[in-house]
């Protein structure tokens, strides 16, 4: 028999459904399954007709030109980002409504209307042109989750500088090699920022960063802890001293739909990062489209991402998804355990959150934290929850469900990545009935499909690739500076289609499951198996909070499965846990899934937005190099793997 190397063997099979309840239904923007049908006839007129709901400067003459593996989406049209993110809302009742409502993690707070966010930007954008930032030039940004975060992007995109967004807790290096690789002359950060207590410091970071970086003029210090930092005199520039004295209105820039808005590095779980470059207008209209008709926002909701905006996420969909929408985007500084476990939760009852969107790896925290965190709060402003970055085990999903939606509030489990710049596949709130670890289907407009390396679908209920068959909106427009590693990436895999690198199945339904990266695909005796399946039946066990498997070189069976488990509080580690949980991994799914080894830790290598980096144990656990690790999280957790190999091998477990 030949195996494909493409197919994977789906073994999970999960049975539960939740339509839609019908109060929801009722307001939903979408509750009519005319929408994806009538998208899915005519893509680009779709398309058309959201671009049709933004302001143009000038009207484009050609909704798409698509020279594969290049596509240009609203040719000729003129946009200017920062002007539909404010100014357009600044002659509607949304004027004085909050844009922005901030929590610090000291406990601080602050609310801006429309008119003060449009305000500061204005201000800030005077600030970058007086420092000779000019349209195509390159500003990194590395700053707490603070509002000038979004003010500063939303500067550049008023005067077509092209921001670059460093999450705030990455290093010197990780700065260094990003502010080189797009050639960034501007750098704009804090004296430092808050977390789990302490003071980060920022401005510190920065100065280590650049100086191997002669090309750097200027470095704008917004001052947030007012913790004492050094400034180079000539580079070195206060943001509140640079503000004082600038004009309240600067004219936003027309830009070309094509022209780029930001280049932004992939979180690096499966390698080095990626500069990831997205366009003005595509990804406007992608980002607005996805942002209202998957969360269902209406004015009166109040909105909270709790991603960092130096994720995707938190680009598309706190800062220009909702601010396109004249949403009000709730933004939080700190760390969702400080002071205490139930930070999340008494945010939400405080200020009364309608929508919650999170991740995975905080939805699996928070079970391991144990239910009577949430349980002192109450969570009934809810009405919709998201989820993004990972799958999310059916285990997970429930619980999320039941105890923090109360179990009457719709999922919508989100996939999409750094290069699709928006959703591309998630459920309709108000449409969909959901089954708990599925993503459902393709938003309306997307053409997406699980085929082999040739391109051709595999049958139902089976594994493959996950490709992206049109191009869509918010489509990267290439990497920065590297067209060919574009090409490479993501169009050669598989012909004429984008290539995601994820494993998926479409089920009966027309459901996709997504199964883990291909690049961690299992491989036992013949069968090609998903990570996501073998650790959702861990996780699924009542002592697992979370789980990772990787394959190990094995002389008869090819692979043999490892893993790695975090026990949820009050579990203990014992030899007939690891057993029953075998036992537990061989009902679930069967005898092929279950693991030969079985290890309980502290902690997983993680990137710094909570992924799991399976690529890191299994070169540890096959005795290779670990790569690169400049987005590692936290390298006690790599110590920690190494640690039980070393045992293993002395024979300890
Ligand atoms: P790199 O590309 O540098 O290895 P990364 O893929 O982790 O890093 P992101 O663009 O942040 O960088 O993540 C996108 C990936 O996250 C997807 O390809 C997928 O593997 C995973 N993902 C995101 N959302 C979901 C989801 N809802 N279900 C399953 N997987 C998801
Ligand atoms: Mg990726």
């Amino acid at each position: 028999m030949v195996v494909s190397s493409a197919t994977i063997d789906s073994l999970l099979k999960e049975k539960e459904e939740y339509p839609p309840p019908k109060s929801f239904r009722k307001d939903a923007w979408i509750h009519d399954p005319k929408v994806p049908r009538e998208a899915a006839a005519d893509p680009e007129r779709y398309w058309a007709d959201r671009a049709k709901e933004l302001v143009w400067i000038k009207k484009w003459s050609k909704v798409l030109e698509w020279k594969a593996p290049f596509a240009k989406w609203f040719v000729g049209g003129q946009i200017n980002v920062s002007q539909n993110c404010l100014d357009r809302h600044l002659d509607s009742p949304r004027r004085n409504k909050a844009a922005i409502v901030w929590e610090g993690e000291p406990g601080d707070r602050r609310v801006l209307t429309y008119q003060m966010v449009w305000r500061e930007v204005n201000r800030f954008a005077n600030v970058l042109k007086r420092l000779g930032v000019k349209r195509g030039d390159r500003v990194t940004i590395y700053l707490p989750a603070i509002p000038e975060l979004p003010i500063a992007m939303l500067a550049c995109a008023r005067i077509g500088a092209i921001h670059s967004v460093i999450f705030a807790g990455f290093s010197a290096k990780a700065i260094q090699d990003r502010a080189e690789d797009c050639h960034s002359e501007v750098i704009i950060t804090a004296d430092g920022g808050y977390r789990r207590g302490n003071v980060v410091p920022l401005k510190k970071t920065v100065d280590e960063a650049v100086e191997d970086l002669p090309f750097v003029r200027h470095v704008v210090v917004y001052q947030r802890t007012k913790e004492p930092v050094s400034m180079k005199k000539g580079r070195d520039v206060w943001w509140h001293e640079a503000i004082s004295d600038v004009d309240d209105f600067c004219e936003p820039v027309p830009m070309a739909a094509t022209d780029p808005l930001f280049v932004l590095y992939t979180s690096g779980t499966t390698g080095r990062p990626k500069g990831v470059l997205h366009s003005t207008g595509g990804y406007l209209v992608g980002a607005a489209t996805t942002h209202r008709l998957i969360f269902d926002v209406k004015d009166r909701d109040l909105y909270w991402c709790t991603a960092d905006i130096g994720w995707v996420t938190g680009h598309t969909y706190i800062v220009y998804g909702p601010l396109a929408n004249g949403a009000t985007s709730f933004l939080y500084e700190g760390a969702p355990d400080w002071p205490q476990p139930d930070r999340f939760w008494s945010i939400i009852e405080s200020y009364g959150v309608t929508i919650l969107y999170t991740a995975p790896t905080a939805i699996r925290a928070f079970m391991r934290w144990g239910d009577e965190w949430p349980k002192k709060h109450d969570l009934s402003t809810l009405r919709l929850l998201g989820t993004v970055g990972e799958p999310i085990n059916p285990e997970a999903w429930r619980w999320y469900h039941k105890t923090i939606g109360g179990g009457r509030c719709p999922i919508v489990d989100t996939w999409w990545q750094t290069e699709t710049g928006m959703i591309l596949l998630t459920p309709l709130p108000g449409l969909t009935t959901l089954k708990p670890g599925s993503a459902t289907h393709p938003f309306p407009g997307i053409a997406a499909e699980v085929v082999d390396e040739n391109g051709r679908p595999v049958p139902v209920n089976k594994g493959g690739y996950l490709v992206i068959s049109k191009p869509w909106p918010a489509m990267l427009m290439t990497l920065y500076n590297d067209p060919e590693r574009y090409q490479q990436v993501y169009w050669s895999q598989v012909p004429g289609k984008y290539f995601t690198g994820d494993g998926a199945r479409v089920d009966e339904d027309g459901c996709f499951w997504l199964m883990g990266r291909i690049d961690d695909v299992l491989n036992v005796a013949g069968h090609r198996i998903g990570t996501m399946e073998v650790e959702s039946a861990l996780v699924s066990h009542p002592s697992v909070a979370e789980a990772a498997v990787v394959g190990k070189p094995h002389a008869l069976k090819g692979q043999s499965l490892v893993a790695y488990v975090v026990l949820k509080g009050g579990a203990a580690r014992s030899e007939s846990l690891s057993q029953e949980l075998r036992d537990h991994v061989r009902k679930e799914i069967g005898a092929i899934a279950v693991p030969d080894d079985i290890y309980v830790t502290e902690k997983l290598p993680k990137t710094r937005s909570g992924k799991i980096m399976r690529r890191v144990i299994r070169s540890l656990v096959s005795g290779q190099e670990i790569g690169d690790t400049t987005t590692l999280e936290d390298p006690g957790a790599v110590e920690e793997v190494r640690k039980w190999l070393a045992e293993v091998e002395t024979g300890g477990a």
